[in-house]
């Protein structure tokens, strides 16, 4: 176990004092638990996720949190999370001001007594800034958080409901830089060699991506008929988690290498990479056609980044089911009520999973990018779709 370092201050007798506490960068891009305490306000980050990177008293009943990156230069997606305990023996209603570095504001905060039931807290934003106020009962502790909270044991629970056959096996695909477990799930097909490989939370903080991908799931897992039929047509790869490092420390973007890991498949510096690289390779030399690959992100909007249904790879060949990806959004776009924003690109160069995908396999991947503030109903209900659209035109090939 590495060296951690616990900060903790204990400010009493004293309306208005101030502490700023920086977290020990040279340990790993991350940021070590933290409890900042007040006279009888204190604030901590000793859960998994957790992340503020120092704290100040500016009144009586405001205080200032302070929201530092892993490691710089990153893609500026202040998390938080973080648990308030009032030692009075009176509700509290205290101002609190996110305050991060290199902002802007990107996640609305959110309230919760139990980590699972959130309620988005008002507030206002500035540049860098967002300001709200919250009561605070004395013996309940109250968490807030970017968004909700989604840790590296809630994989573990969601792929052990989704197991429900001996078909379907449960495994560690490899193990993370820090030595967590990058939990996976196959779903095997008897004499098929098609496989759909489902990915996602290489950006930790991308909840709204997390949460499309558990509804997909849940529907491709699901008792319904076309679903039990496409898993006795199709192997399913599922790696739900492949940052637990990032997703642990509450890092904004990063690995705990403090690299962005979608920018990572090229050169395999990661053993979480180089794990699921792996995997696809042995399933490529033991006969296997991956058919398709889905990498779920969250951004400002909905969008989903796709290759050029007439894309030729780094080995010179054109993709697979060349129209597969159009076909699926177009008819997507026709079932749901939202915009379907059909993104196509490529950047040879620039590492990212669905153009490895293309050029190793020659195959169509997807990332498929959930809005920050999407409504939640409706991400389930587009997730729901997406499943059964999608398994038709898989059929189809
Ligand atoms: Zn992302």
């Amino acid at each position: 176990m590495k060296a951690r370092m616990y900060y903790s201050f204990a400010i009493l007798f004293a309306s208005i004092a101030s502490s700023w506490v920086h977290a020990d960068q040279e340990v790993s891009a991350g940021s070590p638990p933290i409890s900042c305490e007040f006279e009888f306000i204190s604030f901590n980050t000793e859960f998994p996720t957790g992340r503020i990177d120092g704290c100040e008293q500016t009144g009586q009943n405001s205080y200032t949190l302070y929201l530092q990156p892993e490691n710089e230069p990153i893609n500026p997606s202040p998390w938080y999370a973080f648990q308030i305990v009032n030692a009075s023996t009176q509700a509290a209603e205290i101002d609190i001001t996110l305050l991060a570095q290199n902002g802007p504001a990107r996640y609305s905060p959110k309230s919760s007594t139990d980590k699972q039931q959130w309620a988005a807290v008002p507030h206002t934003t500035g540049e860098e800034t967002i300001n709200f106020t919250i009561a605070v009962d004395p013996e309940v502790p109250l968490y807030i958080a970017g968004q909700e909270i989604i840790d590296n044991r809630s994989y573990l629970r969601w792929l052990a409901d989704l197991a429900k056959t001996p078909a379907q096996e449960i495994f560690t695909l490899g193990y993370s830089s820090e030595g967590r477990p990058l939990p996976a799930m196959v779903s095997y097909a008897e004499g098929s060699d098609d496989w759909l490989v489902l990915i996602g939370r290489q950006h930790p903080p991308e909840i709204t991506g997390a949460l499309a991908m558990l509804h997909f799931g849940n529907a491709l897992f699901s008792t319904d008929t076309n679903f039990s039929a496409f898993r006795k047509e199709f192997n399913i790869l599922v790696v739900p988690n492949m940052n637990p490092d990032g997703v642990h420390l509450g890092n904004w973007r990063h690995s705990s290498l403090g690299l962005d890991m979608n920018r990572d498949w090229k050169n395999f510096s990661h053993p979480e990479t180089q794990a699921l690289n792996a995997f696809l390779q042995n399933i490529r030399a033991e006969g296997g056609n991956i058919q398709f690959a889905l990498d779920f992100h969250s951004t400002y909007r909905n969008i989903y980044y796709t290759m050029p249904a007439d894309y030729v790879n780094s080995k010179n060949m054109p993709l697979r089911n060349a129209t597969l990806v159009d076909n699926w959004l177009d008819a997507l776009a026709t079932e749901i009520s939202w915009d379907v924003i059909n993104r196509p690109g490529h950047n040879s160069d620039s590492g990212v999973f669905k153009q490895y995908m293309a050029d190793e396999f020659a195959v169509h991947a997807v990332t498929y990018e959930v809005g920050d503030n999407t409504d939640r109903a409706e991400i389930k209900a587009t997730a729901e779709i997406a499943a059964e659209l999608l398994i038709k035109f898989l059929d189809d090939d």
